[in-house]
């Protein structure tokens, strides 16, 4: 049992993993992959940095730097979190379970670009199965994604419907599926009337009642939403302590919103982890 899980190895998680370890705290930082500064080639803003530092650069300084201080770091990618008692986290390689957990995943942008899909967001458009799936009990279901989170919203929805059809989006299918339907065109078009009624591919056109959106990795807001944790547009809502409504579930950096800057993430991160101290002590 871990004191703490930071899911997200930016400037968020490294630097929150990097104030628990030195309060001397047990803790489990799981990171599936680069994040934003992987897509970063020039950072001139950042203090202390004479000249540019790139993006990975500045990642794998950060965590070298939580590994040399005794941070237990491992690259997987966190499906699902329960918190009953104790948190257990999911991952596709394992589970592993702690008194705290930090979502530190920074933004994710899953939303299709196609005609029609963000009129139908909220009417017929979900991001949670285990959130909606019930009102769609025998109803025709879409779900979009070709990863092991689709996998995981898939079996899911099949507590409520047999009529799921599985759209990769034009990608290839990377898990191993049987008696599913599953179409891999592009999806060009979103239809309804008050609620989504069709989804578009480049040659064929499906009926269905809601369509389910599980592309790439969860992010921080799908496990908030999955949790029963406050979001607000997209950004999950923390208190001064940065713990959400759920006792002992934290959040920091992008994923909380507000200036999405490194600076901005590591301040975060860092009174995060004070909190975190704290409501381990108490708790
Ligand atoms: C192109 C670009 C240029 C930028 N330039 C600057 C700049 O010059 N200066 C500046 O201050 N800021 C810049 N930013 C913003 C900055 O990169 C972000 O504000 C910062 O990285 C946010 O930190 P974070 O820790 O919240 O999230 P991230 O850095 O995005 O880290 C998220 C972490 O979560 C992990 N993760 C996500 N989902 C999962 C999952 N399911 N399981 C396990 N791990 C998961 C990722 O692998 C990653 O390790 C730039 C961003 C971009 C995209």
């Amino acid at each position: 049992m871990y004191d703490a899980i930071v899911i997200g190895g930016g400037p968020a998680g490294a630097t929150a993993a990097i104030y628990l370890q030195r309060f001397k705290k047990n803790v489990l930082l799981i990171m599936k992959d680069s994040g934003a500064l992987g897509k970063t080639a020039h950072i001139d803003n950042y203090y202390g940095f004479v000249e540019t530092i790139t993006g990975p650069e500045l990642l794998e300084k950060g965590i070298n730097q939580a590994k040399r201080l005794g941070v237990e770091v491992i690259k997987d990618e966190v499906l699902g979190i329960d918190n009953f008692p104790d948190f257990n986290v999911k991952t596709i390689n394992g589970e592993y379970q702690s008194k705290t957990v930090l979502l530190a995943t920074g933004k994710n942008q899953v939303n299709l670009r196609v005609k029609g899909f963000n009129d139908f967001i909220g009417k017929g458009i979900s991001y949670c199965a285990i959130c909606d799936g019930f009102i769609y009990r025998n109803k025709k279901i879409g779900l979009v994604g070709n990863k092991e989170f689709m996998l995981e919203e898939l079996e899911v929805l099949k507590n409520f419907s047999e009529d799921i059809t599985i759209f990769t989006n034009g990608m290839d299918l990377s898990v191993e599926l049987h008696d599913e339907k599953i179409v891999t065109e592009k999806i060009t078009e979103i239809k309804g009337d008050e609620k989504i009624n069709q989804v578009v591919t480049e040659n064929s056109e499906f009926d269905v009642d809601v369509l389910f959106i599980a592309i790439g990795s969860p992010s921080a807001s799908d496990f908030a939403l999955r949790m029963g944790a406050f979001l607000d547009k997209n950004n999950i809502v923390v208190d001064e302590s940065f713990m959400t409504n759920i006792p002992g579930l934290f959040a920091a950096g992008d994923c909380i919103g507000g200036l999405l800057q490194i600076v901005k993430a590591t301040s975060d991160g860092a009174h995060a982890a004070i909190a975190m101290n704290k409501y381990l002590k108490n708790n």
